[in-house]
């Protein structure tokens, strides 16, 4: 059934500043590289407020505020919170309650604010120019950011704050180098118009383009491209199973600066409570999804009864390892519960809780390998499968 949908009105700030900024920069940027040029020290310092402001965002308005990922030291924060007013995407407040709305009803085109089921452009600033119902402000899931002196401090003073970081900031840096226009409009405008559009990618592009290893639940991918512009958010699939891992990239290679970022703050105590989903329940998410997709494959093919009973048995086993797993943590949870009670005497007591604890970790271990060693199987078992199609075609 089609509803009937009447456009809303236009949101005349958000389009001077989404419409009209970036066709300013397309105009002015290349026209005064042309007749004046730009110097090293200028790309250098646009290059390092990209990342400040990126990262702020990143690192701050969304893992940490958004998703409570890790703890911040007041230091840190109040740096994510300037910098972070520079990207020019709304207060911690504003951007974060939106966040955890598209988390929530992600794909849901009524109350997911950026959904990508509304398409590429919708997704990607459509929202944001118009007075969509989905983003009229609702604080309700943000009482904890109502409660952050730092969060409600900032978005009080948000305008103030992000034309000292995007007018007052490049202006000061210009008349320091002796190029007023040319720094303006490059770490000014240009800067702040590219980090728009590699942010926006995040809502549109990485909810489009790439696979999905962990999830066919919602329409996140993960890609390592966009990872790349997007300070390490590309690995979206990722993030909407498990987004409260203060990590996007789980592999020590998968390119992630925010991650890397929180992991060197941590070293020094500015960042603590570095959540991280365990190998178990990661491998578990990658082996179910797989398991769905075999088992469709399979089922619309003709003549593969041997292979499906393979892959059934496969997966009784499978659903073995996440009793065994659950069993597991209810007895590391009474152990721990022992403990604190202090059941034992005390030497001995902290003794057998040291062997219990290393003989618990030891049975965990060896169902993460079990189900690792499982994708493998599973993996060959699809291998014979493609064969045995390409053999009767
Ligand atoms: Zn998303
Ligand atoms: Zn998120």
């Amino acid at each position: 059934m089609k509803t009937q949908m009447t456009i809303p009105p236009l949101n005349p700030v958000n389009v001077a500043l989404f419409v009209g900024l970036p066709a300013a920069a397309l105009i002015l940027v290349p026209l005064w590289g042309i007749y004046q040029g730009y110097d090293s020290f200028q790309w250098l310092w646009a290059l390092a407020f990209l990342y400040l402001n990126g990262m702020s965002i990143t690192g701050g308005y969304h893992r940490l505020w958004a998703h409570r990922a890790y703890e911040a030291h007041p230091a840190l924060k109040w740096f994510f919170a300037f910098w972070g007013a520079g990207a020019l995407q709304n207060s911690i407040l504003i951007w974060a309650s939106d966040h955890r709305r598209h988390h929530r009803h992600v794909d849901d085109n009524e109350q997911d604010p950026y959904s990508a089921g509304r398409g590429l452009w919708f997704s990607h600033m459509g929202w944001m120019l118009r007075k969509y119902k989905g983003n009229e402000p609702d604080f309700s899931n943000a009482k904890d950011l109502l409660r952050d002196p730092i969060v409600v401090w900032q978005d009080k003073h948000y305008v103030a704050l992000t034309v000292l970081m995007n007018v007052g900031l490049p202006l000061l840096l210009g008349i320091w180098h002796g190029d007023i226009i040319g720094t303006v409009l490059l770490v000014g405008l240009f800067r702040l118009v590219v980090n728009h559009h590699v942010t926006f990618f995040i809502n549109s592009l990485a909810h489009y383009w790439g696979s999905r290893p962990y999830t066919d639940s919602n329409s996140a991918r993960d890609n390592g491209f966009l990872a790349f512009l997007t300070y390490g958010e590309g690995y979206h699939n990722y993030h909407h199973i498990f987004q409260t891992d203060y990590r996007n990239g789980i592999r020590w290679w998968q390119w992630d600066p925010t991650k890397w970022m929180i992991a060197l703050c941590s070293k020094v105590g500015l960042t603590t409570n570095l959540n991280r989903v365990s190998d178990f329940k990661i491998q578990r998410a990658m082996l179910d999804t797989a398991f769905t997709r075999a088992r469709t494959k399979m089922a619309e093919a003709e003549g593969s009864e041997s292979l499906i009973n393979m892959l059934e048995r496969e997966y009784q086993l499978f659903t073995d390892f996440i009793n065994q797993w659950r069993a597991l943590q209810t007895e590391r949870y009474e152990r721990t519960k022992e403990h604190l009670s202090g059941a034992l005497e005390e030497k001995k007591h902290n003794l057998q809780h040291k062997w219990e604890h290393a003989a618990l970790h030891a049975r965990l271990e060896s169902l993460e390998y079990s189900l690792k060693m499982q994708r493998k199987r599973l993996g060959l078992l699809m291998d014979q499968f493609h064969l045995h199609q390409a053999e009767l075609a």
